[in-house]
């Protein structure tokens, strides 16, 4: 039995990880303040007996007093554009002091460490599928560099943790993720579509729809992170799914199965938006036999039968605050 520590256990991600790690026969501690997470994940847990939670903002430290972790896993980063736009020096916070608090936390337990990068980190890629020797294409003050950049450093002093200090580190290379329990107004792709055809709305589609996204249903990521967090490799390592389609193609998807009929509209391209998204993932199979197993469809399914039950997003506010959750 293993304790171990999530960061951002509020979140979508990081939710489920905490479901999976309860469910492996884990401690779990988690820790999250909110600012993009949803109350309601801590909740799903507390009467747990393995679980316990801190509300806290891990930029500022991290106050755990408890026994010695195993493990620290540091999730909590807004991920989607419009948040992490909304929050950017939040977002470069958490990336930077954030990932350093959450290491020293690890390396005073002597406690192995994963941290949750991003396919962003390749930014507008000019090689593609992308594997991990890429360095990417990134705008490093454009209005997606607040996240960007501070996943490139989050991943840098991870590095620098593991060859300066020894510390046994992870890095894994998130590429666009969903499932059930996203935040109904976090303004991402499938979130926006689902719910716009849930109400009998036009989808939106940003520019022509011809950028191309590769969607992961988070069962097969999680699969992934525990496989990682039990071999030993410290460079980063790619978790996604390679089926690539374009946003037209995916809004066309999502509206046949949703609501047919509905209208696609075409609005301003958001800036800087990637233009092309896959991984390659050879190393996840070779490193952990890993790859993955949900068919968009078949994922697609259980997030539309989970938004459903979930409800409409409230919507930010009239101020463009979001709603609290
Ligand atoms: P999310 O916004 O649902 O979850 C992030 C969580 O972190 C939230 O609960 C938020 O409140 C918390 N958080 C943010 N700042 C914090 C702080 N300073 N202190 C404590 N908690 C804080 O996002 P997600 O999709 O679950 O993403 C989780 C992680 O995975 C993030 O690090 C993200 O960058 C990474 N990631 C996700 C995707 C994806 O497609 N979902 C893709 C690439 C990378
Ligand atoms: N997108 C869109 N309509 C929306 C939301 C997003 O066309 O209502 C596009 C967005 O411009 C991007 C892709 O969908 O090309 C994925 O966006 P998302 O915000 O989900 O994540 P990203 O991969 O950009 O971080």
């Amino acid at each position: 039995m293993t304790r171990v520590l999530v960061t951002g256990s509020a979140g979508f991600v990081g939710s489920h990880l905490v479901e999976r790690l309860l469910g492996d026969g884990h401690h779990v501690v988690g820790v999250d303040n909110y600012l993009s997470g949803q109350r309601g994940n801590t909740e799903l847990f507390l009467g747990h007996p393995r679980f316990t939670f801190i509300e806290a903002d891990v930029s500022l430290g991290l106050p755990y007093a408890g026994e010695r972790l195993d493990w620290v896993l540091h999730f909590a980063s807004p991920a989607s554009p419009p948040h992490y736009q909304q929050f950017p020096v939040e977002t470069l916070m958490v990336g930077a002091q954030g990932t350093q608090n959450a290491l020293d936390l690890a390396l005073g337990h002597g406690a192995r460490f994963m941290v949750a990068s991003t396919s962003e980190v390749y930014g507008d890629p000019q090689v593609h599928p992308q594997p991990e020797d890429y360095w990417g294409h990134v705008n490093p003050n454009g209005v997606r560099s607040c996240y960007d950049e501070a996943k490139r450093y989050a991943e840098a002093v991870t590095m620098a943790y593991h060859r300066h200090h020894g510390l046994d580190t992870r890095i894994i290379r998130i590429f666009n993720t969903y499932g059930p329990r996203m935040r109904a107004d976090d303004g991402r792709v499938v979130t926006n579509f689902v719910h716009q055809a849930l109400r009998g709305e036009a989808l939106t589609v940003y520019g022509d729809g011809s950028q191309t996204r590769s969607f992961q249903y988070v069962d097969d990521l999680v699969e992934g992170i525990v496989r990682l967090m039990g071999v030993t490799y410290h460079g980063p390592v790619n978790l996604g799914n390679p089926d690539e389609f374009t946003v037209l193609e995916f809004a066309r998807l999502v509206r046949d199965r949703v609501g047919p009929g509905l209208e696609i509209v075409h609005l301003e391209a958001a800036q800087d938006d990637p233009q092309q998204r896959r991984p390659d993932i050879t190393l996840a199979r070779e490193l952990l036999g890993w790859a993955p197993r949900v068919p968009l469809r078949e994922g697609l399914e259980a997030t539309v039968a989970a938004f459903r039950e979930a409800g409409p997003p409230r919507g930010p506010r009239a101020d463009g605050v979001w709603a609290a959750t």
